[in-house]
């Protein structure tokens, strides 16, 4: 029998399954919110509840979107440049390229990259979506904006492979982004002069 009654037993093995999350931390997580007044675990549990029914990925981009809306606020927009798209792994690089007002044109969400070791193959991504996308709105530039590590720069060239054919500018962010940081935790003004400084791929 474990030593602990199973509810909490349960929420601290929920919480190791996190990211960056330990045995010691997802214990401390667990026994805060069996102190915490009520309200706290019943808005956690309502949110994270909401997070899969409530939620969805745009139709065009695959941006997260709410789960009513087909399509993002930036693929709505039509003073947003169709013909320039950002390629990114994650929804949260968009957030951080837009913070940085410094892109006009509409973005592509990967939801990853490409990963040998984890078994991540072209097909597992969203990139036969991008490659429709560019041949039907005749894109002129692609910006690869994977991040700086060994499975952003494969994928870049892998892409910059099936693109090169349709005939777009393809660009990539100018180094000077921390190598193996991530987009999402650059600072602004290091982004804002990456995407600025972006650099022809040839
Ligand atoms: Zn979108």
């Amino acid at each position: 029998m474990p030593i602990l009654p199973e509810p909490v037993q349960n929420l601290i093995y929920a919480f190791e399954r996190l990211p960056g999350v330990g045995p010691k931390t997802a214990s401390r997580l667990a026994f805060f919110l069996l102190r915490a007044p009520d309200n706290l675990s019943e808005d956690l549990a309502e949110a994270l509840k909401a997070l899969k029914t409530a939620t969805g990925f745009c139709k065009i981009c695959y941006n997260i979107t709410l789960a009513d809306q087909e399509i993002c606020e930036i693929c709505a927009d039509s003073r947003r440049d169709k013909q320039s798209i950002c390629v990114v792994e994650e929804p949260l690089d968009v957030l951080a390229l837009e913070r940085t007002g410094g892109f006009q044109g509409r973005y592509h969400v990967l939801h990853g990259v490409l990963s040998p070791i984890e078994g991540i193959v072209p097909e597992d991504l969203k990139i036969r979506p991008l490659i429709e996308r560019v041949k039907q709105d005749q894109v002129k530039e692609v910006i690869i904006a994977t991040n700086p590590s060994m499975e952003g720069d494969a994928t870049a060239l892998y892409l910059r492979q099936q693109l090169i054919p349709l005939g777009p500018r393809l660009t990539r962010l100018a180094r000077g982004l921390p190598v193996g940081g991530d987009l999402e935790y650059a600072d602004q003004n290091t982004l804002l002069r990456a995407l600025a400084g972006r650099q022809d791929m040839d």
